[in-house]
């Protein structure tokens, strides 16, 4: 055999068994560090390819390998991987294969902290690309099934949202949350075709308004107004100012209803610091523009009047049950039953109809400028 073709080979294993950086991936463009496990007792880890545990912010190497599967958890003074304690409060760890990484059995790309909290329990921060990040949110966000007009549309919403929060969250352990709160992320194990196409389609595109970020906020149908974000969030520009929405008559979330108990809602205000006891009525107070209530006044049995704004209203009893802030409040029996339209806050572009807009033929550039007047699209 030629000495050229087994020096290759050779440089390779060395390459592999000396210096196994080599071969991780290369470090994010634009990071994005995002918590996909709060406050757990123990994760499973499962890591795929040659792999490497560091202590946390530093270069020091506590384990390696080419395979793991293993219940991680917090001990007094350090992490417990595999059956022996790393004496750190915090584990990285990188593998040499992007998304070999499973959490949960959940599969994530770039590389993970594990984190003791000072309670013992663990966080884990998801690093990676941001439009990488993107791929496992897009899924969750909108159906892959959605004409790519509407999707490359959620697509630079979702990046624009994302850069916001990281440059606003820069003192944090981390920029997002995988949770409706921030964003729904899955990781690797959502990303589908389309909606891939859609991030790439869009690479490193952004909603600016005057050459500034905004929170390009969204939701799933605003029924027929999107709401003012001051309302909200004391957000006061132009993009998100709120107004007509011709487009989601259409959306299977335009009306929604629901009944609960006045004893559970009794429990779940309390619980969140209100002083009610025994509520005998709830009313809405004062409505917005848009139609969605701005405050509730609610009575209890020992006549006391509470005024509890609508956003909070929501936040405590559930906001997948109470979907959206535009509701007709009853009481029937010992109930409270809700009349509703619309899902979400309202803010922002309305999904359902950018997904009407885009099946009717209209452009990205186009749903982004109806729901955000006076935005452009800009690169990051
Ligand atoms: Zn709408």
């Amino acid at each position: 055999m030629n000495k050229k073709r087994l020096l290759i080979p050779l440089l390779c294993m060395l390459a592999v068994y000396t210096c196994p950086s080599f071969l991780f991936a290369a470090e994010p463009e634009f990071p994005v560090r995002v918590c996909v496990v709060e406050n757990a007792d123990s994760v499973k880890l499962i890591l795929k390819g040659h792999y490497e545990i560091y202590s946390l912010h530093s270069s020091e190497i506590l384990k390696q390998g080419s395979y793991l599967n293993s219940k991680v958890s917090a001990t007094k003074g350090g992490i417990l991987v595999a059956g022996g304690e790393l004496k750190t409060g915090g584990i990285t760890i990188k593998t040499s294969k992007d998304s070999g990484i499973y959490i949960d059995e959940r599969r994530f790309r770039g590389f993970i902290d594990i984190i003791r909290t000072d309670t013992s329990k663990l966080i884990v921060v998801n690093h990676l690309d941001i439009e990488k990040y993107l791929y496992g949110v897009l899924y969750h966000e909108v159906s892959h099934l959605w004409p790519m007009e509407a999707l490359k549309a959620q697509a630079i919403t979702a990046r624009t949202f994302a850069v916001y929060q990281a440059r606003k969250n820069t003192a944090q352990d981390y920029d997002l949350r995988r949770d409706i709160y921030s964003q729904v992320y899955g990781g690797r194990t959502s990303e589908r075709w389309a909606t891939n196409r859609a991030v790439d389609l869009t690479k490193g595109e952004v909603l600016k308004y005057r050459d500034e970020l905004f929170p390009a906020y969204y939701h799933a149908t605003c029924a027929g107004f999107t709401e003012d974000a001051s309302n909200l969030w004391g957000i006061d520009i132009p993009p998100l100012k709120g107004g007509v929405c011709l487009w989601c008559g259409n959306s299977p979330h335009y009306r929604w209803s629901c009944e609960i108990p006045l004893s559970r809602i009794n429990q779940k205000l309390n619980a969140a610091g209100y002083k009610l006891d025994g509520i005998i009525s709830i009313g809405a107070l004062a409505r917005n523009k848009s139609g969605r209530i701005d405050k509730l006044e609610v009575k209890d049995s020992s006549a006391v009047t509470t005024i509890i704004t609508a956003k909070d209203f929501r936040l405590i009893l559930d906001p997948n049950v109470v979907r959206s802030l535009n509701f007709e409040p009853a009481i029937k029996g010992g109930d409270l039953v809700l009349k509703g339209l619309g899902w979400g806050h309202g803010a922002g572009m309305c999904q359902w109809g950018a997904h009407e807009m885009a099946r009717k033929g209209k452009k990205t550039e186009e749903i982004l400028k109806y729901y955000y007047p006076g935005a452009d699209i800009a690169k990051l």
